[in-house]
């Protein structure tokens, strides 16, 4: 029999949450393990990967994988729509692939180890240890990175994501007649009830993507045809299709238990709003780096104690998914859009601040970009 190799702390889930605690504990000196079951970072991906201005300051990233987007039109189920911006937040769309290349990357650099094609089906405590038996290594934390089902929490008896959304998304290499400079964002109950559809303009290819509550299935090709009254796409210009389910239920209980813990999606650390969990997963994923170090190295506290102290309530948000998960009426969107309690409401949802002045839309936001 070979002998284990012994590493501080091995996180299972090479993403957004998984990579950036990896370069977080590294750089504190742990010997650290990332083990990822796709065979590259960047491959399959399942998310749009928006990041809100807030997740763009929690981590920098370069500018090269970015495109910026300043305004959001928001559209009611008959496709009128009201065109949204606060002055100085923006969104950034992402080249995800190049992204999640670029955050392994800087993971390495800070020294820890990333092994891919190496997904974890078992593992178990070992005295004061975790042992990884079908990847021959034992860690003194274990961290799941490893997204909404997570194994982690299944195999040590965490708590677990119970409500989800289900997200659907084509990319296209081209759109006729979509207007670059808003992220595009659909009420439609019918259609994404329990969420949206949206239309992203990312650095090289056009997102058209839907999520739904999961009692329902996406049907992207009704969403299409639906938008066929704005947009021209064509069959042959999608360049990839996608799938995965987005936590919205909130923090899940417990999750940690001794020298195990669960961090991003995994944990359930995701706006049950805006569904949008890159933000948490960077800024999590980086305490929980530096409180497993702390707490190995430095005599700190159970990192899961101190975790649970900066974890938002999310109590707005809460309500807010409540009343989305009752479905509003179609009519009753087609017929606040544009009130001034629907332009409050949704710019308090895409803009987080609302103490920012609205900024001036420019000169020609709301009329199509010429062709
Ligand atoms: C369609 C869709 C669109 C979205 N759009 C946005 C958006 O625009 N903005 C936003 O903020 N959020 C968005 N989200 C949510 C966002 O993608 C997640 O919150 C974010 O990816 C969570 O990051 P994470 O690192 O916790 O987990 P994940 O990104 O889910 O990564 C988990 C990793 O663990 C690996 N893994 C899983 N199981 C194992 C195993 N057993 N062994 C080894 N490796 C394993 C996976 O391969 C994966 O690499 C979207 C989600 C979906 C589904």
């Amino acid at each position: 029999m070979t002998a284990s190799e012994d590493f501080d702390l091995v996180i299972v889930g090479a993403s957004f949450a998984g990579l950036t605690a990896a370069r977080a504990a590294a750089l504190r000196g742990l010997k650290v393990l990332v083990l990822e079951a796709k065979k590259d970072p960047g491959a399959r991906i399942h998310t749009t990967g928006i990041l809100v201005k807030e997740a763009a300051e929690e981590r920098d990233v370069p500018d090269s994988l970015v495109r910026p987007v300043s305004m959001v039109r928001l559209y009611s189920p008959a496709l009128r729509h009201v065109d949204l911006a606060t002055r100085g937040y923006y969104f950034l769309t992402t080249d995800m692939p190049g992204l999640m290349r670029w955050l392994a990357a800087e993971a390495e650099r800070a020294g820890a180890k990333i092994r891919c094609a190496a997904k974890v089906t078992r593992a178990h405590r070992m005295q004061e240890r975790i042992e990884l038996p079908e990847h021959g290594v034992t860690a003194r934390f274990l961290l799941g990175a490893d997204g909404a089902r997570s194994t982690v929490a299944e195999i040590f008896g965490l708590g677990r994501n119970r409500r989800l959304l289900i997200g659907m998304e084509q990319e296209f290499a081209q759109v006729e007649g979509l207007d670059e400079r808003f992220l595009h964002c659909f009420l439609d109950s019918r259609l994404a009830p329990g969420y949206i559809g949206w239309v992203a303009p990312a650095p090289k290819v056009i997102q058209v993507g839907l999520a739904t509550d999961d009692r329902h299935r996406p049907d992207m090709a009704a969403f299409r045809r639906h938008l066929s009254r704005l947009f021209a796409f064509d069959e042959e210009h999608i360049v990839e299709r996608r799938s995965g389910v987005i936590p919205c239920g909130g923090i899940v209980r417990p999750f940690a238990d001794g020298n195990v813990m669960l961090v991003g999606d995994a944990a359930g650390m995701v706006s049950p709003l805006t569904a949008g969990g890159i933000q948490m997963a960077f800024r999590f994923g980086r305490r929980a780096g530096q409180l497993i170090a702390d707490h190995l190295k430095r005599g700190g506290g159970l990192p899961q104690e101190v975790l649970a102290r900066e974890l938002p309530a999310l109590m707005h948000k809460r309500a807010m998914r409540w009343l989305l998960e009752r479905r509003p009426p179609n009519r009753i969107y087609d017929f606040l859009i544009g009130s001034w309690p629907m332009r409050r409401l949704a710019a308090g949802t895409f803009f987080h601040d609302r103490a920012l002045p609205p900024s001036p839309l420019p000169r020609n936001a709301g009329k199509e970009r010429e062709q």
